[in-house]
């Protein structure tokens, strides 16, 4: 039987639902602030929908745009009056940022009660110990997916390919606190074929199209795919899709130049997985969605509420 495809959308959708919800009942609208720096344009598009999306929800929302030129020290000024700002619960810097900005130190710089990518070490430490945190919002989605689609965590093997700060490591623990048993894969990782297929749940996030193949996925594993890659070879794309999906991908290639892969081919996902999580169209519609949960988490938790 072909997997299960979880269905980005209908997650990402009820999760706005409910901090729309939420954010009614509040009697005061939170406010988020994205800081741009420069102009790389699939930031742009990525500010564009998180200022939207806070819209929808009603947050409101500011974004700082600034010359891709500004020196750190400036940008760590924009960020402090920010965090002395009383109408801003929430802040983001978009990364990556220019070379000649050290992203950790602006980062870092970041009031914790108002990270709300969840990437300032107080945050990614009260993760690890399991308090509560804001938490980056990607494998944050990644745990609602599952939760919601009544995939059973604790107890599961899980397999976490990928140990970056803003995914894979958190990814972890994430799935740690929900007591799976978790097994952390990277590109030294031996024998990385035989450890995934241990997965019971199968977590990739590698930045590398259809990496995850057959052998990688046990028999009615659960995978979830991070990966997004820009792919406009037709020749690459045949080994990892068939069929429909394939012509929709050559289709998506004639009208826009490249179609978005995932880290996982998606004929071996479908063929061997029990659910799997589509891209375009799975965990990076949650990514957003958990932006605006958290920015009412901090609102509520300046306030402590
Ligand atoms: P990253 O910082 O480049 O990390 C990639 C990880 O993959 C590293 O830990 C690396 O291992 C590991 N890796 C690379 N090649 C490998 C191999 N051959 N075998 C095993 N492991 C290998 O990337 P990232 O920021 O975590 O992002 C990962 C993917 O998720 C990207 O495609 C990105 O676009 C996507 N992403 C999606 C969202 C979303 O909203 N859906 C959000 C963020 C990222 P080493 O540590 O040993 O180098």
């Amino acid at each position: 039987m072909p997997a299960q495809l979880l269905n980005g959308k209908t997650f990402a959708d009820a999760i706005k639902q409910e901090v729309k919800d939420e954010i009614a009942g509040l009697g005061y609208q939170p406010g988020l602030t994205v800081i741009r720096v420069g102009e790389d344009p699939a930031s742009a598009v990525y500010v564009g929908s998180k200022v939207r999306t806070a819209a929808e929800v009603g947050i409101r929302s500011e974004e700082i745009h600034l010359d891709a030129s500004i020196d750190e020290g400036e940008l760590l000024g924009h960020v402090e009056l920010l965090n002395a700002r009383d109408d801003v619960d929430g802040i983001l810097v978009q990364l990556p940022l220019p070379k000649h900005i050290n992203e950790q130190t602006v980062l870092a710089r970041i009031d914790p009660e108002k990270d709300v990518d969840g990437f300032h070490p107080v945050n990614a430490g009260r993760l690890m110990q399991a308090h509560s945190a804001l938490v980056p919002c990607t494998p944050a989605g990644v745990i609602e997916i599952l939760k919601r689609s009544g995939i059973e965590i604790a107890g599961a093997n899980a397999v976490v390919v990928g140990r970056s700060n803003i995914v894979g490591k958190p990814m972890a623990m994430l799935l740690l606190n929900e007591n799976a048993t978790v097994t952390v894969c990277h590109s030294k990782t031996r024998d990385l074929p035989a450890v995934c297929a241990s997965a019971d749940i199968l977590v990739a996030a590698i930045g590398r199209p259809g990496f995850i193949r057959s052998e990688h996925i046990r028999e009615g594993a659960t995978v979830i795919d991070v990966g997004i890659n820009s792919v406009s070879d037709r020749e690459l794309l045949t080994t990892f899709f068939d069929g429909e999906e394939l012509d929709k991908r050559y289709a998506a290639i004639e009208k826009r130049g490249a179609t978005l892969v995932g880290d996982v081919s998606w004929k071996a996902a479908l063929n061997k997985a029990g659910y799997f999580t589509p891209v375009p169209g799975g965990v990076g519609l949650l990514t957003v969605a958990m932006l605006m949960k958290n920015t009412v988490s901090a609102a509520k938790m300046r306030r402590k509420e």
